[in-house]
């Protein structure tokens, strides 16, 4: 008897696999992300799920805005990853504003290592 499938449900970061598959376990804090871009995703997905908790622990203390709001009604519906390399990950996300207008966000984000795993620390200067 083949084990019943857990109904699949798409990572929000676009990854193809499953959430449980892909950025779940990071959220729920099982495991780190091993690499900047994995990071990245999941950060991504965390936007996506609302989860301001995930996006805090995941901060640099020194850039991590004091409030993040995450219920402004912003969706993500899609993210790029277009080339990770070293200890930057740049990317275009995709966000439907309340109003429904669609902004395309590019930016080459920076991350360092911290403890155990990695952090965002800003976005890399023009
Ligand atoms: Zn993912």
């Amino acid at each position: 008897m083949p084990r019943p499938h857990p109904p699949f449900k798409p990572c929000p970061c676009g990854s193809g696999r499953s959430y449980a598959a892909c950025c779940g376990p990071h959220h729920s804090g099982e495991q780190d992300a091993p690499t900047p871009e994995a990071l990245m995703r999941s950060r991504y997905s965390a936007y996506a799920l609302a989860d301001a908790d995930y996006l805090r622990r995941t901060w640099h203390p020194d850039t991590c805005p004091p409030d993040l709001d995450l219920n402004d009604g912003t969706r993500y519906t899609g993210l790029k990853i277009h080339r990770a390399e070293g200890d930057e990950v740049e990317f275009t996300a995709t966000l439907k504003a309340p109003g429904g207008q669609t902004h395309r966000m590019r930016e080459r984000s920076r991350f360092v290592r911290l403890g155990e795993g990695w952090v965002y620390l800003d976005a890399a200067p023009e």
